[in-house]
């Protein structure tokens, strides 16, 4: 009885010190959410961002997943970017956590320095803002946008997710999102031709293609397809402050797709 109490303590502390990393799908498949956004000030320096990095630092271990968190400068002010930027690069190292940029304004190449662009790990963007038929611009996670017709809509999207998908950018974030109003035609709207038209754009110019648990997507239809095609992949969220590193539902259908870990990119910087 007296070694059965004792076993019974040690498990409920090792799962006490262990605490949320039962949570995660057992897998071999890189555990990372290079898709991580902090709730924080993004302009400011000093203690609040080391501070904010030194809190994600901790649950990213907490966890057991691996964190590339995901800034966004984007003014017209090249030396505040900079500046905003080497402070992010130096707390990322300082921390244990990759850096990565989302860039969401088309001329972002050019409001950083060459210098501090080499230094980071990885640049993220998607392809969700853009103008539609009439010239307006669109931001189609906001509910209630000018979307136009559905089928001409599409057009429009596919073509800006290839211009979006032919700069320099490392990570193809939130991947096939449709808006509220067209989520339930995801699988009649995204034809094998659309999907293969970007999968083509992002296996020739090297970008990986993100698998965002908040969003629930790509589809399998599109994983499977893109894998086929030698796709890489990583995993994120897109989540901010709450609900970050929580990756099951990416993992889940990685797995369901027979994906391994060399189908995933992975940040060359030793953490
Ligand atoms: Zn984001």
């Amino acid at each position: 009885m007296k070694s059965f109490l004792r076993s019974s303590v040690l498990i409920l502390a090792v799962l006490l010190i262990n605490g949320f990393k039962t949570d995660l799908p057992k897998t071999d498949l890189p555990k990372m959410d290079l898709h991580v956004h902090l709730n924080y000030a993004s302009q400011s320096l000093g203690i609040t961002a080391d501070s904010a990095y030194q809190k994600a630092s901790k649950l990213s271990k907490k966890m057991g997943v691996t964190f590339g968190i995901a800034e966004e400068f984007g003014s017209d002010n090249v030396r505040r970017n900079d500046s905003l930027l080497a402070n992010r690069i130096a707390l990322a190292k300082k921390y244990s956590l990759y850096l990565g940029l989302q860039v969401s304004r088309r001329d972002w190449n050019s409001i950083f320095s060459p210098e501090n662009l080499n230094k980071i790990d990885f640049i993220l963007a998607d392809a969700l803002i853009f103008p539609n038929r009439k010239g307006e611009m669109i931001y189609i996670w906001v509910p209630g946008m000018p979307l136009g017709e559905p089928q001409e809509f599409m057009d429009i999207y596919v073509a800006h997710n290839l211009k979006v998908l032919s700069e320099p950018i490392t990570i193809w974030a939130n991947p096939t999102f449709l808006p509220d109003a067209l989520i339930a035609r995801y699988d009649e709207l995204w034809t094998d031709a659309r999907m293969k038209s970007l999968i083509d754009a992002a296996v020739k110019n090297h970008v990986a293609i993100e698998i965002n648990s908040r969003f629930k997507v790509p589809n399998a239809r599109f994983i499977k397809m893109a894998k086929a095609a030698g796709a890489h992949f990583t995993f994120g969220t897109n989540q901010h402050g709450d609900g970050i590193g929580e990756i099951a539902w990416s993992i889940n259908i990685a797995k369901d797709c027979g994906l391994t870990k060399e189908d995933f990119f992975i940040p060359k910087r030793k953490l």
